[in-house]
């Protein structure tokens, strides 16, 4: 069964450089013999959500979508309280995310839940082909020196913050304090990749498969309100109104109140209002979604008929008969009177029925090929004016609200 979106050859996760990364998943298991304490548990939570906080407000909204403005020490702050949480430097971070944003649900978005789940969780960040940081992806920081070698040693602010937990609570502050709160802390940043393009409400019409989870907004302090952000990604503010908690805004605002944040920029009452679901909006993103998943079942059909018709899988069935007539002649060359005769009809019987069979099998595979190459065309054009349509509809929208 194949994915909705097919991924290239070289979109695959290295599994033994990966190692590193699973084991530290079962260090805080080590607790069994350190004993946990209640500093270490406090400490956990403490970690978890002061670090989802420089994820959120720093690496996402800062750096990725230049949603408010700020001085060069605090930038320097946010990038290395990022950097604490081992998840790489801001400037790979931010770069990275900017593709999911230019190509959200595309062949070309690094990590759509379209690709498979899994991949879209954890996968992309264990393969060797994201690994790197496109500094021209991110020229508005990459000009910065002290960004670029936080991003270059992103190991020093995830080290300190490890000798620190330790120097604090001892082992169990290491175990749980440190360890245990940054495993939570990667899968909560990821749910935001891979479960809010799967799980919630879709308030607004986005070209992307992004929702809107209040529970998934808990946990990764107001990244939750995912379709809102894919909505209008330049928002500081995630939760668009004050039903949907949004933590990292509220200390955003309080942080502009004296002075270190500046410019927070919300989206203004009109876009709020605008391209609702609800409201009829012509829902392009959960359509492309749809169409990919049922283009991928029309191949996997295609496959498993073809297979079904020549009764074996298309590359074994040609040696398995080319073999055939040779086991014949081996026969024929018997010297053996009476049975010389049936084995020359044995061997005009086997070469009847193998190209019987060989034609027969391209008479299946071409009828296939071009009833698919019709229907992917048909496919297309549908698609596209799908698309068109959906442009219209916002366009005529925005005229709407501008009258
Ligand atoms: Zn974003
Ligand atoms: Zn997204």
């Amino acid at each position: 069964m194949s994915t909705a979106i097919a991924r290239p050859a070289d979109e695959r996760v290295n599994w033994t450089a990966s190692i590193p990364f699973f084991l530290v998943h079962l260090l805080p298991l080590l607790a069994i013999f350190t004993g946990v304490t209640w500093q270490s548990v406090v400490l956990c939570v403490v970690l978890y959500y002061g670090r989802m906080f420089f994820i959120t407000a720093g690496y996402h909204r800062y750096f990725s979508h230049k949603s408010y403005k700020t001085n060069r020490v605090f930038q320097s702050m946010l990038a290395f309280g990022g950097a604490s949480a081992a998840q790489k430097g801001a400037l790979w971070w931010a770069s990275h995310h900017r593709l999911h944003h230019r190509y959200s649900d595309t062949e070309l978005d690094i990590h759509s839940p379209q690709k498979g789940f899994w991949w879209s969780h954890v996968g992309w960040i264990l393969a060797n082909k994201f690994k790197e940081t496109d500094y021209d992806l991110i020229k508005d920081y990459s000009k910065y020196p002290e960004l670029v070698w936080l991003n270059k040693h992103d190991w020093v602010a995830p080290w300190s913050l490890g000798i620190a937990s330790y120097l604090i609570a001892g082992w169990p502050g290491l175990l749980i304090g440190f360890f245990l709160s940054t495993v939570l802390l990667w899968h909560g940043t990821f749910t935001v990749n891979s479960l809010n393009h799967v799980f919630g409400r879709r308030r607004y019409a986005t070209t992307d498969t992004s929702r809107n989870s209040a529970i998934l907004a808990v946990w990764t302090m107001g990244e939750g309100w995912h379709n809102n952000h894919h909505y209008y990604a330049a928002s500081a503010r995630q939760g668009f109104f004050w039903w949907e908690l949004d933590v990292s805004y509220y200390i955003l605002k309080m942080l502009s109140w004296v002075g270190v944040v500046r410019d927070l920029k919300v989206p203004p009452a009109r876009v709020k209002a605008a391209a609702r679901v609800r409201d009829g909006q012509f829902d392009i993103g959960m359509f492309r979604a749809q169409w990919n998943k049922a283009t991928a079942t029309l191949t996997d059909a295609g496959q498993a008929l073809a297979q079904n018709h020549l009764g074996a899988p298309a590359d074994a069935a040609v040696p398995e008969l080319v073999a055939s007539p040779e086991l014949v002649s081996a026969s024929v060359g018997a010297p053996s009177g009476p049975t010389t005769v049936t084995a020359e009809a044995e061997q005009v019987l086997a070469t009847a029925t193998l190209d019987d069979h060989a034609s027969r099998r391209d008479q299946v595979e071409s009828a296939l090929r071009s009833n698919k190459a019709a229907l992917d065309e048909c496919l297309q054009n549908a698609l596209r004016q799908a698309e068109e349509f959906a442009k219209a509809t916002r366009v005529g929208q925005r005229q709407l609200l501008a009258d």
